[in-house]
């Protein structure tokens, strides 16, 4: 039915079995997809852990996003393994910014911590798709994952809310300049989960908290909920659908006034 039986794809940004990434994986799998995964090493133990619990994991290969070097090096790690293997799917679950980024005002963040936040959380997407094109069959479907906080403001998401503003500019831009070979690029707009990325935003549980009694569907968003999409995003059922950004955020984002106001 998904048209995905017999598929590959590249993940990016497992962590834990808390991450975003980590449903998708487990969703993908459950749709026929050969899983390769790119970890960083600080989670390699976890993710080394986690492999044994999905046959469908193929192969795993370090990647650190942060340079041309140790993003090629995956995917020279992966074509060397698996000559003539090419991926359908790419999905980057990938951001980082420095602790300063999310607790200084936003006019005293020091240059070097934005360009981390940018380079990591946003520009980082080109870079996994510069290196990774050789490696995807015409025809593939990337999707990244963003947050709201890139179009409307949210207190304490400070300098990640520009980068994920570039990392959606991104999504659109690679969507036009692949489009002509079939390729498309879409990103998702997941609302709040509990993950170790989002520990770092100060407010969190409170902002769990708000959305879960304002939202139009009075809840949060799972991680299960975000694959889901992802995996329609990934499949031959999206074809005509690149260069958006989809909200999965129980409709939270469609909302202005809260409900409070007429004391429900
Ligand atoms: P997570 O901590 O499980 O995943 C973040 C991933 O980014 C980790 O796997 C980490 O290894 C990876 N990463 C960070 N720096 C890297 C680098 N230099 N090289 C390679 N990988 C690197 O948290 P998550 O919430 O699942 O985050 C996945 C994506 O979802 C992120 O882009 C995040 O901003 C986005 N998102 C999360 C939420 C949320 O509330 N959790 C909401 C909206 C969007």
């Amino acid at each position: 039915m998904l048209g995905l039986q017999g598929k590959v794809a590249f993940v990016f940004g497992v962590a834990s079995e808390d991450s975003i990434a980590w449903s998708i994986c487990q969703k993908l799998a459950e749709a026929g997809v050969s899983l390769y995964l790119g970890y960083q090493k600080r989670f390699m133990s976890r993710v080394f852990q986690l492999k044994d619990k999905l046959p469908q994991i193929a192969g795993f290969y370090p990647l650190d996003v942060s340079s041309d070097k140790d993003t090629k090096g995956f995917f020279d790690a992966f074509s060397k393994e698996n000559p003539g293997v090419k991926a359908d799917i790419l999905i980057h679950a990938i951001g980082f910014a420095p602790k300063e980024c999310f607790d200084r005002p936003i006019l005293f963040v020091d240059d070097e911590s934005i360009n981390t936040a940018y380079t990591i959380s946003a520009n980082s997407l080109q870079r996994c798709m510069k290196f990774g094109l050789p490696y995807l069959n015409p025809g593939s479907s990337t999707i990244t994952l963003t947050y709201a906080a890139s179009t409307r403001h949210v207190p304490s998401y400070g300098i990640m809310s520009m980068a994920k503003a570039a990392l959606e500019c991104w999504t659109r831009e690679l969507a036009c300049h692949l489009g002509p070979e079939g390729h498309r690029v879409n990103s998702i707009s997941s609302g709040p989960i509990r993950t170790i990325a989002a520990s770092g935003i100060p407010g969190f549980e409170n902002i769990l908290n708000h959305v879960e009694s304002n939202a139009p569907l009075r809840r949060n968003v799972t991680q299960s909920d975000v694959a889901g999409c992802t995996v329609w995003l990934a499949s031959p059922l999206s074809s005509g659908v690149t260069g958006q950004c989809i909200h999965v955020d129980s409709g939270y984002s469609i909302t202005m006034v809260p409900p409070s106001i007429l004391g429900e």
